[in-house]
């Protein structure tokens, strides 16, 4: 349950260091925290968090085993994407996958772009991004929560997408995919309603390359693929907040 993941305060204190450690910065000794011997006040002492020189710009909420994100790291091998997964095991699972990948390209540098980070994406974000931080949000075959009393655990609804509309630039993009119908009407509705989106016209939406990889290197995509069903794909893009 919640009190179990970790998250931090605001997004200045999360510690990204530990899942992008090749883009650590080292920072000047005074910044540091003081040893021992002359911190007075250690336990006030304010967290010290080790800086990396770049944000997430790109996020995939509910990453499942990873293939999105690993298809995605050497397509922007200067972006960092992030994955969001609720699940331990799978977590762990998509942790030791990028682990064995970084290993084996270590030459290339491949893969030190992509991580992946437990947590409850429908309570937490804004902890993790600034305003206006990501540029591409990704929402790939999400759980469909078929029946109407479990439509408020949809990871798309008014309130979530105003908090995907606050971590999202203008400009910036929610991919969607699904195969279930059903879904993929209320995930336009939602989207369409909000007034910080607007629909990405289909030529746009198919000249993308982010939607070729969305539909097929995805584990639910290769599954749909197998048994030969169907996935509609929509796009959102963040427009610019009107002038007050
Ligand atoms: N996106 C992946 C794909 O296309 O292969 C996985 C899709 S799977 C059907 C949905 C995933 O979302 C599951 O791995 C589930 O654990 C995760 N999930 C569901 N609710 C979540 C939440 N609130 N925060 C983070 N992940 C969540």
């Amino acid at each position: 349950s919640d009190h179990q993941l970790i998250y931090p305060p605001s997004p200045d204190q999360m510690d990204w260091s530990s899942l992008f450690p090749h883009y650590v910065v080292d920072e000047p000794q005074d910044q540091q925290t003081p040893a021992p011997e002359t911190s007075t006040s250690q336990d006030l002492a304010p967290l010290k968090v080790k800086r990396i020189s770049k944000d997430v710009e790109v996020a995939d909420i509910g990453c499942g085993f990873g293939g999105l994100l690993i298809a995605l790291a050497p397509t922007m091998p200067d972006t960092l994407i992030l994955g969001l997964e609720i699940r331990v095991s799978v977590t762990h699972f998509v942790e030791d996958r990028i682990k064995a990948l970084r290993a084996q390209n270590d030459e290339a540098k491949l893969y030190r772009n992509v991580g992946v980070l437990r947590a409850n994406t429908m309570k937490f974000l804004p902890n993790f991004f600034r305003k206006g931080q990501l540029s591409k949000i990704f929402i790939c075959f999400p759980d469909p929560h078929f029946k109407a009393r479990k439509h408020k655990q949809r990871i798309v609804s008014t309130t979530l997408n105003s908090e995907y509309a606050y971590v999202l630039r203008p400009g910036g993009i929610v991919y969607t995919i699904t195969d279930v119908p059903n879904l993929h009407e209320w995930m336009v509705q939602h989207f369409d309603a909000h007034p910080s989106f607007e629909r990405v016209p289909e030529e746009e939406q198919e000249a993308d390359p982010c939607v070729a990889i969305m539909r097929t290197e995805t584990e639910e995509g290769k599954k749909v693929e197998r048994h030969k069903g169907e996935k509609h794909v929509a796009l959102f893009r963040r427009l610019e907040d009107p002038a007050w």
